[in-house]
């Protein structure tokens, strides 16, 4: 649960480490991290039950940089990850918060990348190695002796490492470091393989689980989507031209993402502000003074500038980054459908985050249906309205006040009460898209196509297969993934379709998560895209009338032979 604390400052950690976290933006402990911070730093073993998106990471990351000593340049800290993905992310998140210590090294170790250099990093006097158990066995065989340093360890997700069939490289790890040691063990679900090794490789160690009481939520629609992480802002916007709001509270993680997200609302002319810790109190009440009075009708705001924030007005939540557990969660929406209105919040979940929306949805014992982004058609329909909804009030007076002038008007110009009228609403809309295929132009939500090596690595043992084959990929043709089917759009290159644009139609309108779709194959008079087998006709009937680039889709199974 989200709670009162005396933020990282209270947390006895090094105050290079705490200015470093406070400069990337975090305004306070998330409760994993205000719970484990401790433990760890007074030595014990621990077990902490939790899923990506509560702030795993840091709880970890930060006790083990403050315990390290500097001047000893070998590996003290190992922390092994499921993934080559993952175990980049937990290296980038160590560089972060060591930013204001110097000496201190990190090296991420995966598959796929040469091992050589790996190696060396480590006898170079990293302190911090961060590793998938694969290549680090590989690494082992090499050199036994690498890892006889460390004296922090940490298992990162490791129902997921055992899940990919780590089980024997791990006990090869556990081997390879010094009995003395101290032991962490992180995972979102602990089932008996995982208390197993608890019992064997970890002392008297401590849990730490996030509890979770169970919360009542009514009055408010949920709903959730599957967003990448960079492509949220999009989203939000899109979001934004269909939902009929009053006013919005949007929240977000970071001080930096209150910014960003506030500015580009204001450049679409919402009236928007930030609200986060670094805004002075008596700044803070008159954003929330203006949002109560309809000076602004956005708020983008993180968890804790938003605390006993009461606006009757407040029609939508947007969860745009994931909250920490679900308490915040129930609090966060609970921040509409106050009064007795009803209130609507939305949930952006990116592809790791899909835990903590079952986590969220098994709290409070509701399902957190899942919407689509509008489409191209749905975002001119809503703009149409608004602009009727505008003109219904003037059409009744206007032709009063300025009948006369309207008629002089198609007489200099000798043109029709058609061509006059057009010519009127073009300047009153002030170049806003509002024919179909200008919308779809203009469209900025099209997921980014996310690098092959990220989405197809889940362990090292796939990493060694696909090591360094990049460029022998793109020539041929790739063989399908279990489960996957190839289907053909007579759309390519010479209709000015990227991977892109295709990407993004079959995500907002087939309603896929981004990880279900494969390889998308461009050609210059067709395109090619792996799609699940399973559920192929109901999303080729979904599909069934959509448009890119103002032209049908019209795909089809692809058959190979
Ligand atoms: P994790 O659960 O470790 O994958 O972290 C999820 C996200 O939360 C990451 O993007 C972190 O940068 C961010 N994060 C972690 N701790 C905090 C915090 N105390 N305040 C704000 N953001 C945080």
């Amino acid at each position: 649960m989200t709670q009162e604390t005396g933020g990282f400052a209270a947390l006895d950690l090094n105050p290079n480490i705490v200015a470093a976290v406070l400069a990337t933006g975090y305004e306070e402990p998330s409760a994993i991290q205000q719970q484990s911070i401790p433990i760890i730093l007074a030595g014990h073993d621990m077990i902490g039950q939790a899923q990506t998106g509560t702030g795993k990471t840091a709880a970890f990351a930060l006790p083990i940089l403050n315990k390290i000593d500097v001047s000893k340049r070998e590996p003290q800290a190992l922390i092994l990850a499921p993934t080559r993905e993952l175990a980049l992310q937990v290296a980038t998140a160590f560089e972060t918060y060591a930013k204001q210590m110097p000496g201190v090294n990190v090296v991420a170790v995966y598959g796929g990348a040469p091992m050589g250099p790996q190696l060396r990093a480590i006898r170079n006097g990293a302190q911090i190695v961060v590793a998938t158990p694969g290549r680090l066995c590989d690494h082992l065989r090499r050199d036994e002796k690498v890892l006889s340093t460390v004296q922090y360890l940490v298992l990162d997700e490791a129902d997921e490492m055992l899940k990919l069939g780590f089980m024997d490289d791990l006990e090869v790890i556990f081997d390879a470091i010094p009995a003395s040691r101290q032991t962490v063990l992180f995972s979102a679900t602990l089932p008996s393989s995982i208390r197993s090794i608890a019992e064997r490789h970890l002392r008297e160690p401590k849990h730490v689980k996030i509890q979770s009481k169970t919360q009542t939520v009514t009055a408010i629609d949920q709903a959730h989507l599957m967003v990448h992480a960079d492509q949220k802002i999009p989203a939000v916007l899109r979001l934004l031209e269909v939902e009929e709001f009053d006013a919005l509270i949007a929240f977000v993680r970071t001080k930096q993402a209150t910014l960003d997200l506030a500015a580009a609302l204001e450049a679409k002319g919402y009236k928007a502000a930030a609200l986060n810790g670094d805004i002075a109190q008596n700044q803070r009440e008159r954003v929330i003074d203006s949002l109560k009075d309809g000076r602004l009708d956005i708020v983008v705001a993180t968890d804790v500038a938003a605390r006993g924030l009461d606006v009757p007005r407040i029609t939508h939540v947007f969860n745009v980054d994931m909250p920490y557990d679900p308490e915040s969660y129930v609090h966060r929406i609970g921040r509409t459908g106050r009064a007795g209105r009803e209130g609507r919040a939305l949930l952006l979940v990116t592809p790791r985050e899909r835990r903590m929306l079952q986590v969220i949805e098994r709290v409070t014992g509701q399902k957190v249906a899942e919407a689509r982004l509008p489409n191209a058609q749905a975002v001119l329909d809503a703009r149409i309205k608004k602009l009727t909804m505008s003109l219904a009030p003037l059409v009744a007076e206007s032709e009063a006040t300025h009948g006369e002038l309207f008629d002089r008007l198609t007489a200099d110009l000798g043109c029709s009460a058609r061509a006059l009228a057009s010519a009127l609403l073009r300047k009153a809309t002030n170049g806003q898209a509002l024919d179909l295929g200008a919308v779809e132009r203009e469209q900025p939500l099209v997921p980014s196509f996310a690098p092959r090596g990220e989405r197809t690595e889940r362990a090292d043992r796939g990493e060694r297969r696909e090591g360094g084959d990049r460029d022998r990929e793109r020539r041929a043709p790739m063989p399908l993934a279990e489960g996957r089917v190839r289907c053909r759009t007579a759309l390519g290159a010479r209709d000015g379709i990227a991977a892109k644009n295709l990407l993004g139609a079959i995500l907002n309108e087939g309603g896929l998560a981004r990880d279900a779709i494969g390889r998308i194959q461009v050609r210059d008079s067709f395109s090619l895209i792996e799609l699940p087998e399973d559920g192929l006709e109901r999303l080729l009937t979904k599909l069934k009338d959509t448009r890119v680039a103002g032209k049908q889709l019209k795909l089809r199974r692809y058959r190979e032979d």
